[in-house]
């Protein structure tokens, strides 16, 4: 046991192993479906967009909450839970997730959390910890596993690789200095990273883009996120307009 960590909660290095499997043969299939505060980055919405089959407009609209606590930089998204008295996922089924190939990085990543942390020079690295709650029988399993064969099992390299570029502005040098994005900064942010499809149609009716680049924007999710994370960068970090109108700055003001 850490001292700085709850009691269920230990680090784990690369080189450990830790036996656990989770399949819906489990007596707690789907327990951890419920109760539950589901936090949102810009990728996992990318890819729920494509397990729902709704743009991120429809998306933000039905099954997401935004909310911003006074005194923190960005605004937080949340998938909301149904009101059926254990608040449980509103993705979740009695067969299990409705969203499976789509599920957010924290579902994936389940018991086992990464956090990231930018040095100085701008570097991130990395940490890991695994979370045995009482309620999750899949420790009782006999597969091993190891960070990596894990995070591969799982289908996080994509989700890490965006998520890391997300933490290069959650935890840019201004925000670590105490920068608060007013709320004309923050709409942008909530519309360029979390409303992906809105930011798409504003990119292909400006004028300050090239036929090459709308083509790629038009048609690659991944391209279009990496896009408007350099976008959302470049507007509160460096005063450097490209001259892109965006006329729907505040769409999506925090609540
Ligand atoms: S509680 Fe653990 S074993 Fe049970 S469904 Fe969730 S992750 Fe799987
Ligand atoms: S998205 Fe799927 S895996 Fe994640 S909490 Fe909801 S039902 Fe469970």
């Amino acid at each position: 046991m850490t001292a700085d960590l709850p009691a269920e909660v230990s680090r784990l290095s690369k080189e450990e192993s830790f036996t656990f499997s989770c399949h819906p043969g489990v007596a707690c299939f789907t327990e951890c479906c419920r109760l539950l505060e589901l936090a949102l980055t810009p990728y996992d919405v990318l890819r729920l967009r494509l397990a729902t089959g709704l743009n991120s407009s429809q998306l933000l609209a039905d099954y997401l909450l935004v909310e911003q606590e006074a005194g923190e930089p960005f605004p937080r998204v949340y998938l909301s839970m149904v009101d059926d008295g254990r608040a449980s996922c509103v993705f979740a089924s009695a067969s299990g997730c409705r969203v499976y190939p789509h599920r957010p990085a924290a579902c994936r990543s389940y018991p086992l959390g990464r956090a990231v942390s930018r040095r100085e020079d701008g570097s991130l690295t990395e940490q890991h910890v695994l979370l045995r709650e009482p309620h999750c029988r899949g420790f009782a399993e006999s597969a091993v596993n190891s960070i990596t064969s894990f995070t591969r099992e799982q289908g996080l390299a994509s989700y890490n690789r965006s998520n890391d570029r997300l933490a290069e502005i959650l935890q840019h040098q201004a925000i670590r200095q105490g920068f608060i994005p007013n709320q004309s900064q923050n709409g942008f942010f909530l519309h360029a990273l979390y409303d992906l499809d809105l930011f798409r149609a504003d990119c292909l009716a400006s004028t300050a883009l090239g036929t090459e680049e709308k083509s790629r924007l038009a048609t690659d999710d991944e391209f279009l996120l990496s896009f408007a994370m350099a976008e959302v960068e470049r507007q509160l970090f460096a005063d450097l307009p490209r001259g892109l109108s965006f006329t729907r700055l505040e769409r999506h003001g925090p609540c």
